[in-house]
């Protein structure tokens, strides 16, 4: 069991290191997707200034248009003013007239907030715009950087797996799922050290019996509290 334990406390370093690999990994692509949505949130921010935008201009116009039919009808009543015979009459399309240029006195107004607030949002637009070029050119090159990163990631996973494949080959498959489901269960840890008389996975004083057995027998000896695989680190262990 001593030379199988061996194999299993070699294999573990290599699953641990896969682990930490594949936690690297997935960091990295959770970055990539945050560093999208900030993108799209900008993104969308725009959109919604420039809608903003559309909907000022479409107010514009219909104002526009108002002023414009206004104007014509005062046109209007100032040529029909000349041929008026009655003073009552004359007071009456005069109250009109002045009426109508209150009213376009108050859209002409309300067209010079429209092109002010036209103003303002075409220069926060640019603003969004010109940030939004530079976010995108410092999202692109984190992005090539990440890429990098997990290509290498990749490669060095491609190695171990492949060392990884060649040492279970040694290992009884019983024994092998075994181990794979104490370290799901254990965070990772199936095997672990037993040192002066305790568990090293739990810290928990292990019965003497159980740790004598590890100096007198080959069987395979686990960890009465965690149930992990226990091995006993030699003194020829240390000085490889
Ligand atoms: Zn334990």
């Amino acid at each position: 069991m001593g030379k199988t334990m061996k194999l299993l406390e070699n294999l573990q370093v290599i699953d641990l290191k896969l682990d930490a690999w594949h936690g690297e990994k997935n960091g990295l692509l959770g970055e990539t997707t945050a560093l999208e949505g900030q993108l799209e949130t900008e993104r969308g921010s725009i959109a919604a200034k420039q809608a903003e935008m559309s909907e000022v201009e479409q107010g514009k116009r219909e104002l526009e248009e108002n002023l414009a039919a206004e104007t014509d009808n005062i046109a209007r009543s100032e040529v029909r003013l000349k041929d008026i015979k009655t003073q009552k009459e004359y007071q009456a399309v005069s109250k009109e007239i002045s009426a109508a240029k209150k009213i376009t006195a108050e859209l002409e107004e309300q067209v010079l907030q429209k092109i002010s607030r036209m103003d303002e949002l075409r220069s926060e637009i640019e603003a969004m715009e010109a940030n939004l070029k530079l976010l995108e050119e410092n999202i692109s090159s984190r992005k090539t950087e990440i890429l990098d990163k997990i290509e290498k990631l990749e490669e060095s996973i491609h190695a171990d797996v492949a060392e990884r494949d060649s040492m279970i080959k040694g290992i009884q498959p019983a024994l092998l799922s075994r181990y794979t489901k104490l370290r799901e269960r254990r965070q990772g840890l199936a095997v672990v050290e037993a040192k002066n008389g305790s568990c090293l996975g739990c810290n928990m004083n292990l019965p003497p019996q159980v740790y004598n057995n590890l100096f007198s027998t080959e069987n395979l000896i686990t960890c009465p509290h965690c149930q992990r695989m226990l091995f006993l680190r030699r003194q020829d262990d240390d000085i490889q």
